[in-house]
């Protein structure tokens, strides 16, 4: 079940963010509202801006124009309260899985048995119990992938922020990477906004879908994914049995190619 509260987990008002000293607008009067429990898929063509809008909440990069708050609190830089996932794994090569997982914690101060504890809680809940003293050099792309979400869930962020996060894997390890994801989510009951460009991905996690369309970067469409009637599917063929899912999917897909036509007439 989606568990969303009424508090405001992102908000944006009138976001422009410009490059190349003012030249070229990467995203042109941006507003959305995310609710602290949902989880939002970025879709659009390439370059429409959906990086850019991930990294603004991250507070890696500031808004030329626009508000801007997380928890009602304006975004400045990145902060604890946001964990980022990247598509590129991030573990650091010179520790163990478990020791990865404890590292942010250790920085914050977690005591050692209470960020243990943590650590193996966090290697279960993405299914690598078995891996806790293996280096990431020996563990698969999908493997280091988990590590990489683990630790970033070890720090406890109200919003998780993830960019293409699957993109480098193979199609089999991304849906069970996908499946594990929901049930993390349903179990840690974050806050989630992911950057992706594979469709059906975006409607398996999300409970609703931006969509981007770009010259300059804004928002086309948001889109909730009401055929889901609340719920998110453990398997992902739960949801292709659903009514108004093969809708879902083609109109999306429709949009995509409206875009692409656009952009070769251009
Ligand atoms: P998407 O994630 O939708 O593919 P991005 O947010 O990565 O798009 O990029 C949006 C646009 O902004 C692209 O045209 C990209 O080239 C441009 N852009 C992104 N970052 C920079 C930068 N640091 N300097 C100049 N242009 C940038």
């Amino acid at each position: 079940m989606t568990t969303q509260s009424q508090e405001l987990a992102v908000s944006a008002n009138g976001i422009v963010k410009q490059y190349v000293n003012g030249t070229f607008t990467a995203l042109h009067d941006v507003a959305m509202e995310v609710h602290e429990g949902e989880v939002v898929a970025f879709i659009g063509p390439s370059g429409c801006g959906k990086t850019t809008m991930l990294r603004l909440i991250s507070g890696l990069e500031l808004p030329t124009q626009g508000s801007l708050e997380t928890f009602g609190t304006p975004i400045s830089k990145p902060g604890p309260d946001r964990g980022m996932i990247f598509q590129a794994y991030t573990s650091f090569p010179w520790l163990t899985a478990k020791k990865n997982i404890e590292y942010g914690m250790k920085i914050m101060g977690v005591p050692k048995d209470d960020r243990e504890k943590t650590a193996q809680d966090f290697l279960k809940l993405v299914h690598l119990e078995k891996f806790a003293h293996s280096y990431p050099a020996s563990l698969s792309g999908g493997m280091k992938q988990r590590v990489a979400i683990a630790r970033t869930l070890a720090q406890n962020p109200r919003i998780i922020l993830m960019d293409e996060p699957f993109g480098a894997l193979d199609a089999q390890v991304r849906w069970e990477m996908q499946e594990m994801m929901v049930e993390v989510i349903e179990r840690e009951k974050k806050t989630v906004l992911v950057v992706t460009h594979d469709i059906e991905e975006a409607i398996y996690m999300a409970d609703r879908i931006i969509f981007f369309t770009r010259n300059p970067g804004r928002i086309k469409e948001s889109i909730p994914m009401e055929f889901k009637k609340g719920k998110r599917f453990k398997q992902k063929e739960e949801m292709f049995d659903q009514d108004g899912y093969a809708q879902m999917e083609r109109k999306l897909f429709a949009m995509m190619r409206e875009e692409i036509v656009a952009a070769a007439a251009a």
